[in-house]
């Protein structure tokens, strides 16, 4: 059996006025993923357990069948396993963003998509400030960096994602609890730091978002997870995302990472190279994900015609290909699924049930109709606890 999961990341929306009362994915055309789900079957799975933050770690952990109660300790400690950073039991890690405050509002939490090698001058001049013992940051993908701190210092702390207060004021939303003083002092010097810096004032010059400062948040000490194989007895698996978080997530299931030319985290990205790897990884592993993350940017940027576009270039790129590949095999399920919805209207995640759709062997069609949160959420189909879905997949839609 082959199985192919395709996440497009934050795809799913609510009706928007501006595209006519659809949905950014009832907008797009995409013929592929309707095919699935005329084929096989829809329905919704709730991929944020209540009492967590709505995100791609605790939804993607969910949706690959790991209960986040039981399994997430954060988002820093997921992509610190994709960067392979050793961690012992009491190391803990932080996610070091880069974002643009101005006035005291949270403008950007990308700093405009800054490029690796101006976010590693800033990062690496901020560090040689600081001098703080205990603490190294490691460069991420883009504006997602990571701090680790190996000393005695103890934490317990509230943090916020910066992406989660768009256009607020930041001073709302300043870590608190035990150790706090530290991540501020942190993020005060950043701000000193980074003020006159030539990368922002070339950034400014040319229409950019400066990073204007680093924002901490995501704390976690490393989790213990069971691989893939000892949880589900698919042998083989394979990775393929532009962002650091699902390469880290890989790292802990046992499976292995495929990296694509040009793949980014933005609609500039590789889409037709990512759908080549897709489709030609299936002969080699048992399982391959691939994960693209632009339309939850766009969603972020409140880019709808960007969320539609990118919506029609998985399914035309990546979704067609794969399923065509697919069809090679004597058996095979896909799974299309957002982790999580990521809503224009807010610029936020959004908490909502993600739709999914199915088809494969075994996998009979129940509800005819396109791919679209509302046919996802009229079928019989719902799954409250998310992690149970990927047990549903395995076995083709019997539990
Ligand atoms: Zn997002």
């Amino acid at each position: 059996m082959k199985y192919a999961i395709i996440i497009p990341d934050g795809a799913a929306d609510e009706p928007l006025k501006e595209l006519g009362g659809k949905t950014p994915i009832e907008a797009a055309a995409t013929p592929n993923m309707d095919r699935v789900a005329t084929e096989g079957r829809q329905g919704v799975a709730r991929t944020v357990p209540e009492g967590f933050e709505s995100g791609s770690d605790v939804a993607i952990m969910t949706l690959l069948g790991y209960d986040p109660k039981v399994y997430h300790t954060g988002r820093a400690p997921l992509e610190a396993a994709a960067q392979r950073i050793p961690l012992s039991p009491t190391d803990w890690v932080f996610r070091c963003n880069l974002v643009t405050v101005v006035d005291g509002i949270m403008k950007d939490h990308s700093a405009g998509g800054i490029s690796d090698a101006e976010a590693q001058r800033l990062i690496s001049d901020l560090a040689k400030t600081l001098k703080l013992p205990g603490f190294e940051f490691h460069y991420g993908v883009s504006y997602r960096n990571l701090l680790v701190y190996r000393g005695s210092e103890e934490f317990d702390l509230k943090t916020k994602p910066p992406h989660e207060f768009p256009e607020e004021p930041v001073s709302r939303y300043m870590a608190r609890g035990k150790g706090s003083e530290i991540l501020r002092k942190i993020m005060d010097v950043s701000k000193e730091v980074f003020a006159g810096h030539e990368i922002n004032e070339v950034r400014r010059e040319t229409g950019h978002n400066p990073a204007t400062q680093v924002w901490l948040w995501g704390q976690g000490h490393a989790p213990n997870i069971p691989t893939f194989k000892e949880r589900f007895g698919v042998a083989s698996g394979c990775m393929i995302t532009g962002v650091d978080l699902l390469r880290g997530l890989a790292v802990l299931l046992g499976w292995d990472v495929k990296e694509v030319e040009g793949m980014t985290s933005f609609h500039d990205t590789n889409y037709a190279g990512q759908g080549q790897a897709t489709a030609a990884m299936l002969d080699k592993y048992d399982l391959v994900l691939s994960h693209v993350e632009a339309p939850d940017e766009a969603s972020h940027q409140a880019d709808y015609n960007t969320k539609v576009e990118s919506i029609e270039h998985i399914d035309r790129y990546v979704v067609g290909p794969v399923l065509e590949k697919l069809r090679t095999f004597p058996e095979w399920r896909i799974l299309v699924m957002p982790d999580h919805p990521t809503n224009i209207a807010t610029r936020k995640h959004g908490y909502a049930p993600s739709p999914f759709a199915m088809a494969g062997t075994r996998v009979r069609s129940v509800v005819k109709g396109p791919y679209s949160e509302k046919n996802a959420a009229a079928s019989d189909l719902r799954i409250e606890r998310g992690h149970e879905l990927m047990e549903y997949f395995l076995r083709g839609g019997n539990l």
